[in-house]
């Protein structure tokens, strides 16, 4: 008699998986790291792994991240910062969001560093740690301009003199965080640069020691090295996406996620047929037509079809561009193949290399009327992020079907 859970049949393996995934570079992502130390000298990399790396997927990016020999990890959410404690992450993190007050006990007990970003909370955060009996770390946020959380620049003092009467946080650092890095015209992150000297002055009119300053994201760290200070917080051009051509060229660091499926139809669609949900693409001629399986509901938007305003998309087939035609479905995309040949099992590349051809995300930004922050944080959970790393087995981790 066998019992109910040995006839329950076990997640899919790796080799059983749709073939639609993600390849996660690890040791691009290391190279990345180093190319972005060398730059900033001195100053140390704390790197950005909110909303799930990117994309990238938390857990396997942060213990990268650690065993390349960061020592600061900086995540939005204190939930972030608790999913890479059960990751294995035992350096620094700093929530860079401010903390919810039913959360504040989330932080002691996981060793978090907190965001102080008003005296109210840097109150609350003060009076949790006295009554658990420990010291919580603190970065204290001005906000010099980008309206979003932080005590005004020109309050700043004030902020900086309760920090100073706390008796149970240690201000551990102060920053602020640029608007607009990646605008042409830099006068205005200038002017916010300007701004947080003069605020962070008060420890230097008072004779004390100044914390770790830190303001700079990935623009600002690749763009204005007057802004490195102690520390930079890069995020996208740690993954190797350039939003600006400006990043690329001052930290040349590599993509570290491609985006692959496989044709798993053909067909032939005769001249004057629709293709798609609205038949939003007519065939000119008679040409052949693949399917894919990805869709909107993996994060491959809707408007990268022909049905949107924005160009389509273009994928990689055999190291040659084919475009998507009619809009993309929830679970499945039409390709335009031509004249050329596939099968099915060929593989398609969404973004990443084919021989010379390459499509990057900040390509399929512009095809989507996206940024490429929101493509890459898009790729949905049920999508499988296939990690490489030399020296280590491969790794699948299949969040959609739950492992
Ligand atoms: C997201 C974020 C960063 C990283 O930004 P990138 O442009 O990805 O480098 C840095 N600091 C703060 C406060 C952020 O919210």
């Amino acid at each position: 008699m066998t019992d109910a859970s040995a006839m329950r049949p076990g997640p899919i393996d790796a080799s059983e998986m749709r073939p639609t995934w993600c390849d996660i570079d690890l040791d691009a992502l290391g190279r990345n790291l180093a190319t972005v130390q060398a730059f900033v000298g001195d100053a140390e990399v704390a790197p950005v792994v909110k909303a799930n790396a990117y994309g990238h997927g938390i857990g396997p990016v942060g213990r990268a991240l650690q065993a390349a020999g960061a020592a600061t990890l900086a995540v939005a959410y204190v939930e972030e910062a608790i999913a890479l404690r059960a990751a294995g992450i035992t350096i620094d993190i700093h929530v860079l969001g401010g903390a919810v007050v039913r959360q504040i006990p989330l932080f002691l007990r996981h060793d978090l560093i907190f965001t102080a970003p008003s005296i109210d909370k840097l109150h609350q955060i003060d009076e949790a740690a006295r009554a658990a009996g420990v010291t919580a770390r603190a970065h204290l946020k001005i906000d010099t301009g980008m309206e979003r959380i932080g005590v005004h620049h020109y309050n700043a003092d004030r902020l900086i003199e309760a920090s100073l009467r706390c008796q149970s946080v240690q201000i551990d650092g102060v920053f602020s965080h640029f608007a607009n890095a990646d605008a042409d015209d830099l006068t205005d992150a200038k002017l916010q640069l300007e701004r947080f000297c003069e605020a962070t002055s008060c420890y230097e009119r008072r004779s004390l020691p100044m914390p770790t300053r830190h303001m700079a994201g990935s623009a600002a760290t690749a763009r204005l090295p007057e802004a490195h200070f102690d520390r930079v917080r890069p995020g996208i051009v740690l993954y190797g996406v350039h939003p600006i051509p400006q990043i690329g060229a001052a930290l040349p660091t590599e993509p570290v996620m491609s985006w692959h499926s496989e044709v798993i139809y053909f067909k032939v669609v005769p001249e004057g047929a629709s293709v798609g949900y609205g038949s939003t693409w007519t065939a000119p001629r008679q040409t052949r037509v693949v399917t894919l399986p990805v869709g909107y509901a993996d994060g491959y938007a809707r408007s990268l079809g022909t049905g949107a305003a924005t160009p389509p998309a273009s994928v990689l087939l055999d190291g040659a561009r084919h475009q998507v035609v009619g809009n993309v479905c929830m679970d499945q995309t039409m390709i335009d193949i031509g004249d050329a040949s596939a099968y099915n099992g060929d593989l398609v590349t969404l973004i990443g290399g084919q021989g010379d051809e390459r499509i990057t995300a900040v390509d399929v930004a512009h095809w989507s009327g996206r940024s490429p922050y929101e493509v890459l944080t898009s790729v949905s959970a049920r999508v499988p992020r296939v990690y490489r790393h030399a020296g280590d087995p491969l790794t699948v981790e299949i969040a959609a079907a739950g492992r």
